[in-house]
């Protein structure tokens, strides 16, 4: 297949603005390019590709920033400047379209949306959140009842944010396993990752790591200032340590000597990279029952899972984390989680597409 896609309007690719879309676009283009398909990635200005995936054309453009629909009233209006990001990315994809079999938003906005009714080649929408905006929502709804197919999630338990999604498609996601060391330490600092905004919840892992007067790493760009010195005041002398946005190899590199990660999301998070990351790299992970997670995390086995908000429960979980064999962290995600496994996936939800597209015409 000759594949468009669309990345993130949020920020551009190696910004850290964008979270986990960043990650998953890499991973996509990789397992897309090793079952033989041609891929053009379309993407904000100054973007970046991974190493990896430096031989795929990556088309550039420019247009106005947005605030990501996650930080804006669930009811705010659907209004866009013609000059957005979100359209310039679209529009350029489109005007690249004649010689392509299909292209594949990863934008959570309204305009890719909107224009899978008029677009002459399939748009596939691999949605990358919860329902976070009444009006995203009303979108998908509307074009869902005519392209059912062409809308795909992460999780179960994403998709059942919109109700009206009958048997959704669900497609995972995948990580390059080889860029992640298994690390068998159970001694290290305790881990955080995550953009640094209040829908992270990392009060939570301040807070137990203050009771265990353990240190707590944390890795992630910082989206909210204010809210990171709030948080950074709750921490007893010392003991958080910002280690910044660092790139996948950095990362990795220091979140595999750690004892666990805790992950404290407030939000219905859509998959959370972070802890297929950690677990690939050996790493078990205390996650509040909430969201992807609980659909990653095999309780017991690859970590534990804590009733949402409860402190209390989760500090008791962290206390019995090196219980968990470290090697069956990495085994789920080689057997669940690579980005192989992510593209067969993805490549029989595209056919999908094509095929209904096609037949609808
Ligand atoms: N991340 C990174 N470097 C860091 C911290 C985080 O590259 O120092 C990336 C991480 O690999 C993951 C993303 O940030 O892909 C966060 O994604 P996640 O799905 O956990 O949450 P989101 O930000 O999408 O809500």
């Amino acid at each position: 297949m000759r594949i468009i896609i669309v990345s993130t309007s949020i920020g551009y690719l190696g910004s850290g603005k964008g979270g986990g879309v960043e990650l998953t676009l890499n991973s996509l283009v990789l397992g897309l390019l090793h079952k033989g398909h041609n891929v053009k990635v379309v993407a904000p200005d100054q973007s970046q590709l991974s190493e990896q995936c430096k031989s795929v054309e990556l088309v550039c453009v420019r247009g106005m920033q947005q605030t990501s629909w996650q930080h804006q009233d669930y009811y705010a209006a659907a209004e866009t400047s013609q000059d957005s990001i979100v359209n310039a990315l679209i529009d350029k994809a489109l005007s690249l379209s004649n010689n392509s079999d299909l292209i594949i938003n990863l934008s959570y906005d309204l305009q890719p949306i909107s224009k899978t009714l008029e677009s002459q080649v399939p748009i596939a929408h691999l949605i990358s959140m919860g329902n976070e905006s009444f009006a995203i929502s009303n979108q998908i709804k509307k074009i869902y009842s005519k392209f059912p197919h062409n809308f795909a999630f992460h999780t179960k338990i994403q998709a059942s944010d919109y109700p009206f999604v009958i048997n959704p498609i669900i497609v995972g996601n995948g990580f390059q396993l080889s860029n992640y060391t298994f690390c068998d330490e159970k001694d290290g600092p305790l881990g955080w990752i995550g953009r640094v905004s209040p829908e992270k919840g990392l009060e939570d892992a301040v807070h137990v790591a203050n009771k265990l007067q353990e240190r707590l790493n944390v890795w992630g760009y910082i989206e909210d200032e204010k809210y990171a010195l709030m948080v950074e005041d709750l921490a007893s002398a010392g003991l958080l340590s910002w280690r910044g946005f660092l790139s996948t190899n950095k990362l990795q590199e220091e979140l595999c000597r750690c004892r666990a990660l805790i992950n404290t999301p407030k939000w219905n998070e859509a998959y959370g990279n972070v802890v297929v990351e950690a677990m690939a790299c050996g790493v078990p992970v205390v996650a509040y029952r909430r969201g992807g997670p609980s659909e990653i995390i095999k309780h017991g086995l690859t970590g534990f899972l804590v009733e949402p908000d409860n402190k209390y429960e989760l500090l008791e979980y962290l206390k019995k984390i090196n219980l968990i064999d470290r090697y069956k962290c990495r085994s789920w995600v080689e057997h669940n989680a690579s980005h192989n496994i992510f593209a067969d996936k993805v490549e029989g939800w595209l056919q999908k597409v094509i095929e209904n597209f096609s037949n609808s015409k």
